[in-house]
């Protein structure tokens, strides 16, 4: 009855998205990959973007990392864009170019969580996995009343077990599709419409004045405070001094301004960039960045150098060209463009 009710929403309300109407687990692992970093809206211009340049999952295996990073740039967590292309040099080698059609094997490509692989299993190959993210949580949470911690191993198995009994084995995919677009459009975190809603006669949450209390989560996000003070040198010629960030940290692989990074805000930071007063030309206030586990503090220092052969010195148009976090992304077009010779 759930799923029917469930299947039966969707196919009136559904949104019309491009990764919707094709079975190609190439597209859909992308999508699902891409919709983990950001809302439907911001996501599908990067799918767009992805497809263009990288058609099939051996033309990503090809691709340069640099290439995709820029294409990547502004969604975050660039591990993930690392991942995907590691997945596709996978799938090109280990599993001769063919994406994999079973679920231990789709498990088995770097960066493919239990939630991905249920939704290219189901979408592209008609396999029962339920998919289970926040929608999900949420729309099971309150219906049934569950109120195992979502983010507790006990809790998953429960929710993943219910699942199961609900997921038609004849059309899995319209049930997984349906369950997270209900919880994406109908059932959602804040004022969901519950008098509205094709749940609502039966739907613990509702029946029970417990909507805001369900899902239940137990841990809480400790944030780290991370302060980057960035060093923007410009020769006489215009030319920028970058790096490549390298370690296994926020940014891996992208390019950067050199920098100190400090826990706290430091007292002098032209101290500890070593910059004379004489060469500074302009500096920013400190500005945040908001993640989901750290927040980030930073400034830029623009001062006047001399560069050297040894050191990567870029022109203004190259460094556009370069992979780089959004807040670099950002300064070069509101502030360091003012530097700039213009075209
Ligand atoms: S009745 Fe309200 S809480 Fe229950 S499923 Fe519908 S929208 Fe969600």
């Amino acid at each position: 009855m759930f799923s029917e009710k469930l299947i039966s929403w969707y196919h009136q309300n559904k949104r019309e998205l491009p990764w919707r109407n094709t079975r190609d687990p190439y597209k859909i692992w992308l999508s699902e990959i891409i919709l983990q970093q950001t809302r439907v809206e911001q996501g599908l211009p990067y799918y767009q973007k992805f497809i263009a340049a990288f058609p099939t999952v051996v033309s990503l295996a090809k691709a340069k990392e640099d290439e995709v990073l820029k294409l990547w740039q502004g969604l975050g967590y660039y591990s993930r864009a690392r991942n995907l292309q590691h997945a596709a040099k996978s799938v090109a080698t280990d599993f001769k170019g063919k994406f994999p059609s079973e679920y231990k094997d789709i498990l088995s490509l770097k960066g493919v969580g239990e939630y991905t692989a249920a939704a290219i299993a189901s979408f592209s190959y008609d396999l029962p996995y339920p998919v289970l993210d926040g929608n999900v949580f949420r729309v099971i949470s309150r219906v049934y009343g569950f109120h195992e911690a979502i983010d507790s191993s006990i809790g998953k198995k429960k929710f993943i077990e219910h699942l199961h009994t609900l997921i038609p084995h004849k059309d899995p995919a319209s049930f997984n599709q349906a369950i997270m677009e209900f919880g994406a459009m109908h059932c959602t975190p804040k004022n969901p419409d519950c008098n509205a809603c094709i749940f609502k006669s039966e739907c613990y949450a509702a029946n029970n004045d417990k909507v805001d209390l369900l899902p239940v989560k137990e841990k809480k996000i400790v944030k780290r405070d991370r302060y980057f003070y960035y060093k923007v040198s410009l020769d006489s010629e215009k030319n920028i001094l970058i790096q490549k960030r390298k370690g296994k940290d926020i940014w891996e692989g992208m390019y950067e301004f050199p920098n100190v990074e400090s826990p706290v805000q430091l007292d002098n930071p032209l101290k500890e960039l070593n910059i004379n007063k004489k060469e500074l030309l302009s500096f920013s206030e400190i500005q945040k960045h908001l993640l989901t586990h750290q927040n980030i503090y930073f400034s830029f220092y623009v001062v006047k150098a001399i560069s050297s052969k040894k050191d990567l010195w870029v022109s203004a148009e190259k460094l556009l060209e370069y992979p780089v976090p959004k807040i670099i992304q950002d300064f070069i077009h509101k502030t360091l463009n003012l530097y700039l010779p213009h075209k």
